[in-house]
């Protein structure tokens, strides 16, 4: 039966918090029944991700029982669960918090009109990155190519952004909903226990990773981000991804720390990689598919299956990048320093696509977004805007011998090596007979051979890099 009431939908996208949502409440203000809404997407996020997902709908779902109303899923495409629902009962207005992904940016247009064709009042606003980026262009009113200037611009026009903007916006007592709204969270299947496992997937385990972060890693922050052994990042990426927390909340707990400004700044630099990876991806949407340099489309990329699996599964006897690719499949997490390490041994040792190792982050990658995931990869491959330059390779062996001097990382996830003493684990292929033997280790049976020659696929690796520049000139 249609119900005669009027009712405000808030539609909850990767804004999954109640804390600083603006369209929440600005919904709210109504003074009217609010229905909380999420369509569900399969095709939205990584396959690791969507565990997450399911996690933080159910927390969110719980914290919207304690105030009297609960969540709302349904399935299908946006425009038409929208419109179901305004067909179903009577709804006067509809709020959202932007998303700025290809193809979800240009929809929501869409929505909007045919929303408003119908009579309910739209609105939607942005906190998924510090600026729109239609608001942020060079001097000659271009979109930047090059980080630098763009967080230079971004610092300037963001000095007050951050203080006057942030407020913590409780709706204590939301109204009670429309019971005839069906509601299937039960039938979303958590899965992914394992890799969930190790990680508190709600708004409060967010909140205690970041005062935990505050509290013990920050101050190092610069120096700590380095080591993949060391508890020195936030890890608040995929809180972040999910909306648990917002951009102005982490950054206004920051700002008004006691920390020195220039820690303060380290830190808050990094977001702003995210939110030039967000600004890249809005004026350059072919990113996740298209080299940006165009003379990368010339690459002379090799297509081995073979490698391609050994470096998914840790496989290619090169001990950091098997443990960290070990550590990604586990845990659904991989430090920043590893994922350049295992990129470039991706897309530079072996020679394989960037496309590979994108599409296989974004399924294990707990924190997978689009934006820093393309971005990451692209500027790995040399073929970003503001990339590292093709002809920097790493070196994965030199790489480990200085971030995990001791074997720390190594040794957790490749048990197999860890009698090792320090001087080998990092080249176990390099190791005296005897060194092996004591440690019980044959290689080739317990551990692999090294799949390539680093110093020979680096000289390949320029010779292709000089092959596409050759055509450009
Ligand atoms: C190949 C590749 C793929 C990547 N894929 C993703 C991805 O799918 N999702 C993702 O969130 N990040 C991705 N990154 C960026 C970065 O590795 C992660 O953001 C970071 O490791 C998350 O850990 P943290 O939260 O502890 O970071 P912290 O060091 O604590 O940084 C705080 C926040 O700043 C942002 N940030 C930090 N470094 C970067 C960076 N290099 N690029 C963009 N944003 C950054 C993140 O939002 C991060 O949570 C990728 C990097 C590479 C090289």
């Amino acid at each position: 039966m249609p119900s005669q009431e009027q009712y405000v939908i808030v539609w909850f996208r990767r804004d999954l918090r109640l804390e600083d949502n603006l369209a929440l409440r600005q919904a709210l203000q109504h003074n009217l029944p609010v229905i909380p809404l999420y369509i569900w997407d399969d095709s939205l996020e990584g396959e690791c991700a969507r565990a997450w997902l399911a996690h933080a709908l159910q927390d969110l779902d719980q914290q919207l029982h304690r105030c009297n109303s609960k969540l709302i899923i349904r399935r299908g495409s946006f425009e038409d669960v929208l419109n179901e629902l305004v067909e179903e009962i009577s709804v006067c207005a509809v709020y959202w918090n932007k998303v700025y992904e290809p193809g979800l940016f240009e929809a929501d247009d869409r929505i909007q009109r045919s929303l408003r064709g119908r009579g309910v009042y739209v609105q939607s606003y942005n906190s998924r990155v510090l600026n729109d980026p239609l608001s942020i262009k060079n001097q000659q009113n271009q979109p930047y190519r090059v980080f630098t200037p763009f967080y230079k611009h971004c610092r300037k026009y963001n000095q007050e952004f951050c203080r006057r903007h942030y407020a913590c916006y409780f709706p204590h007592s939301l109204p009670n909903l429309n019971r005839e709204v069906v509601d299937d969270l039960d039938l979303l299947q958590p899965w992914g226990k394992s890799v969930i496992a190790s990680w508190n997937p709600t708004r409060e385990g967010g909140m205690a990773r970041l005062r935990h972060f505050m509290e013990d890693s920050i101050a190092n922050y610069k120096e700590g981000r380095e080591f993949p052994a060391v508890d020195g990042t936030s890890k608040l990426s995929p809180y972040l991804h999910f909306g648990q927390i917002s951009l102005h909340e982490l950054i206004s707990l920051v700002v008004e720390s006691d920390l020195s400004e220039g820690i303060q700044n380290h830190f808050i630099r990094q977001i702003y990689w995210r939110e030039f990876c967000y600004y890249t991806l809005f004026y350059f949407p072919y990113m996740t598919y298209q080299s940006l340099r165009p003379e990368f489309e010339q690459f002379p990329w090799e297509e081995n299956g073979d490698y391609i699996d050994a470096w998914k599964y840790g496989k290619t006897g090169v001990p950091i990048v098997d443990a960290a690719m070990r550590q990604l499949w586990q845990t659904g997490w991989m430090h920043n320093r590893l994922r350049m390490i295992t990129g470039s041994f991706l897309v530079k040792d072996l020679l394989q696509h960037w496309q590979h190792g994108m599409v296989w982050f974004h399924d294990t990658l707990i924190d997978s977004d689009i934006a820093c995931n393309s971005f990451g990869w692209q500027w790995l491959a040399g073929s970003g805007s503001d990339a590292t330059p093709y002809f920097r390779i790493f070196n994965p062996y030199k790489q480990s011998q200085q971030y995990d001097s001791g074997g720390e990382f190594l040794r957790t996830y490749l048990p197999e090596l860890a009698a090792l003493p320090d001087e080998w684990i990092h080249i176990p292929h390099l190791a005296p007979a005897d060194v092996l033997q004591k440690a019980e280790i044959t290689l080739g049976i317990d551990y692999p051979f090294p799949i390539v020659d680093h110093p020979e696929m680096r000289i390949k690796a320029l010779s292709a890099y000089k092959s596409i520049r050759e055509r450009k000139t």
